[in-house]
């Protein structure tokens, strides 16, 4: 694990059974897109998020109907579930009465005062914290004056004193844009002037490959500079996606175990099909998360340092392929044979690793 950096000292806040800042581990979240009357569609979702290694997964509240199926979707699944809601009080209270693990809110849609005061009341009470802050979407009018990350970081931060003005402090903070400088530069700000744990991610950040981009630079950033307590990966389409990213992101910082496929982008020189045979190491991989490196490289040009430095490698040859393994040259074999060794030692990797995790 990296520890070459520091994580900003927060306040610890509890959601359900996973804590975020305090020094806990970055937390990964992610969120349905089925519709919540749809509880058959949305506990399916939930549960493919969980298999996937979502720690939060955040579903949306636009009404009543759905605050009381809250109590539904936490008899039916063990990550912790967050209500967001928009414009009704009514219904943070309603789905913290029927045992979300977190509310998100946005004070500025929910009217007044005195009835973020009510949702404050009853959060208190049930011990429910609550996320606020600011998207790049939705800033106060008074704000648009100022350079866009100094006014989202001042719109997040009117949001958690009114909070406080309520004795309130279960709070968990965002500060979103679009714009990956502008995630960077807001996340600086606001960190400057709270302890609540940051739960960060660029917003509408887009489809696969943009968001994959924009987000692992601005995410990426401000997990460097320790200020990341939360995260979540916005991609367009299917959220399982989004915690694979997640998972990866992290892994590649060095914040988790998890594994590594490196494979070259292929060349003349190549003597087998790279991208197709790290795609099946990946797949045999693809649930494990213990620290495994394998190199898949078409030639011996870079292929044998790769290798020796993999807990397993494999390169082109002249006439076949080269395999290591924990550092040692394990044989040279004819193509098919050698691709079919590799799979067969990936396995015998990944079932040591589980037996002994130190390994
Ligand atoms: S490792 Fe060999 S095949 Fe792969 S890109 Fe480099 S030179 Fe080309």
């Amino acid at each position: 694990m990296s520890n070459w950096f520091r994580r900003r000292a927060t306040k610890l806040i509890r959601v359900g059974n996973i804590s975020i800042g305090g020094g806990s581990p970055i937390v990964i979240q992610s969120m349905t897109n089925t519709d919540t009357h749809d509880l058959q569609s949305t506990l399916e979702q939930i549960k493919r998020l969980q298999e996937v290694g979502c720690e939060i997964v955040r579903i949306s509240l636009p009404d009543i109907e759905c605050a009381k199926l809250v109590r539904r979707i936490k008899e039916s699944v063990t990550v912790p579930i967050v209500g967001d809601v928009h414009f009704d009080h009514r219904i943070a209270i309603e789905a913290i009465k029927n045992g979300v693990d977190k509310i998100r809110i946005n004070p500025g849609n929910i009217g007044s005062e005195a009835k973020i005061r009510e949702i404050v009341t009853v959060a208190n009470e049930y011990g429910v914290p609550i996320r606020v802050g600011a998207n790049s979407g939705s800033l106060p009018k008074d704000l648009t004056s100022l350079p866009r990350a100094q006014a989202l970081a001042e719109a997040a931060l009117r949001e958690v004193r009114t909070l406080e003005k309520f004795g309130f402090e279960n709070i968990v903070v965002s500060v979103k844009s679009s714009d990956v400088l502008e995630t960077i530069e807001a996340n600086r700000y606001i960190a400057k002037y709270i302890d609540y744990p940051l739960h960060v991610g660029v917003t509408e950040a887009g489809t696969l490959y943009n968001s994959l981009i924009k987000s692992s630079m601005a995410v990426g950033v401000l997990i460097l500079e320790g200020l990341v307590d939360t995260l979540r990966i916005s991609i367009s389409g299917d959220p399982v996606n989004e915690v694979i990213a997640a998972k990866k992101l992290l892994t590649f910082l060095g914040m988790r175990k998890g594994v590594d496929v490196i494979a070259c982008p292929t060349c003349a020189r190549s003597v087998f099909d790279v991208e197709k045979v790290a795609l099946e190491v990946e797949k045999i991989l693809s649930n494990v998360e213990e620290d495994i490196k394998i190199s898949v490289l078409g030639c011996i040009v870079n292929g044998i340092g790769e290798g020796k430095n993999a807990d397993l490698g494999i390169a082109g040859t002249n006439d076949g392929v080269v395999l290591f393994y924990k550092g040692e040259i394990v044989g040279t074999y004819k193509l098919e044979e050698g691709l079919g060794k590799l799979k067969e030692l990936t396995r015998t990797i990944v079932q040591e690793k589980l037996k002994n995790p130190a390994t």
